[in-house]
């Protein structure tokens, strides 16, 4: 059997199989099973493998009855960026003119605690259908301004591989889509999927496809993500990597610094480094936008633009995503004031 199969047929769900990996305390599986009542727990034995050595890895994936504490749920919407809303087919989400979201499932083989799309863990397991497949392939072919395509879920990579084929080859021969994005977390928490000949060879000839993977932590890069990153690259699909912003996990300039050096040196770009959605049972791992503004300032002194992803907010109620950047530059009547990456000023004409 594949080892990515393995991984599937193992996944863990409850306290007696964690147990094999570490110890709960009393506490610990009070939370549990409190929380765990309304958002499971899931995750692949490779990264709960991860989560023994590293506290940051256990954090983003272990229950926390703050998730379901009054505090928290009341700060948070079940859909802050009101995708339902804007949906034109039963998965597909319409909203920027030359963009279309496709969430083609809600399965994940490992569950993040701070999961924008938490709403959809109360659903029971859904895949995109072909009858699905074929409506979102035909309002994409209507509207000839879509040119971009992000296939997203849960994890796309864990679609039935000929539903997979289907969608992407269908986007394949749609001529005004030049790009077709696909979210997947399967290089950080099950890198065995990107070992396997017949993903590899869908996504490579499916042509138009870039993946956008989700590494949070530097921890979560090993041999094993690398083998994967490197694997995407060898069949011609670049990969770009977003980052959310996470209280007591990686919001500070030294743990970003490291992860988006280390990103680079595997080719992947840090693309996004997104400020936390204000999604309901989430709260807890948000940070403010200052703290983000001030980690940012602490990377452009020390990194290369090159390795600083766009720090961005998405708007409340699908008002879109907006890059936030340091206080750099303010008009003084003909002339701009630039202040440098090491705090120095210095004007230049506007024209
Ligand atoms: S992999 Fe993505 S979609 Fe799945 S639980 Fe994690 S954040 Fe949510």
């Amino acid at each position: 059997m594949k080892e990515w199969l393995k991984e599937l047929q193992n996944l863990v769900r409850n306290i007696e199989s964690i147990e094999k990996f570490f110890p709960l305390t009393d506490e610990e599986k009070e939370s549990f099973k409190k929380v765990t009542s309304i958002y499971p727990f899931l995750s692949t034995p490779y990264y709960l493998s991860l989560a023994v050595k590293s506290c940051a890895i256990k954090r983003m994936i272990f229950p926390n009855i703050m998730e379901i504490s009054e505090a928290i749920q009341s700060k948070g919407e079940e859909d802050p960026l009101s995708e339902e809303r804007d949906k034109k087919t039963l998965h597909l989400t319409h909203r920027y003119p030359d963009r279309v979201l496709v969430v083609t499932t809600n399965f994940c083989p490992t569950l993040c605690r701070f999961c924008m799309r938490k709403r959809n863990w109360k659903k029971k397991t859904f895949f995109i259908s072909d009858t699905e497949i074929e409506n979102a392939l035909n309002y994409i072919r209507k509207n000839e301004n879509i040119r971009d395509v992000l296939i997203s879920g849960g994890d796309p990579l864990f679609l039935p591989i000929e539903r997979l084929k289907k969608l992407l080859f269908g986007l394949k021969a749609i001529d005004h889509v030049e790009v077709v994005r696909v979210g997947t977390r399967a290089p950080v928490t099950l890198p065995h999927r990107l070992l396997d000949d017949d993903l590899l060879e869908v996504l490579e000839k499916a042509e138009k496809v870039w993946v956008n993977t989700h590494f949070n932590h530097p921890d979560e890069i090993t041999e094993l993500s690398k083998e994967a990153v490197k694997n995407l690259l060898k069949a011609g699909i670049p990969v770009n990597n977003q980052t959310v912003l996470l209280k007591g996990i990686n919001d500070s300039a030294d743990i970003l610094e490291k992860l988006f050096r280390n990103l680079q040196k595997i080719k992947v770009r840090p693309y996004y480094l997104f400020h936390c959605d204000p999604v309901k049972g989430v709260m807890h791992f948000s940070t403010s936008i200052t703290k983000g503004i001030k980690i940012l300032e602490k990377l452009f002194k020390r990194i290369s633009p090159f390795a600083i992803p766009y720090y961005a907010v998405d708007g409340p109620g699908g008002k879109g995503k907006v890059q936030i950047l340091p206080d750099r530059y303010k008009k003084e009547g003909n002339f701009y004031i630039f202040r440098s990456f090491n705090g120095e000023t210095f004007k230049m004409s506007d024209m």
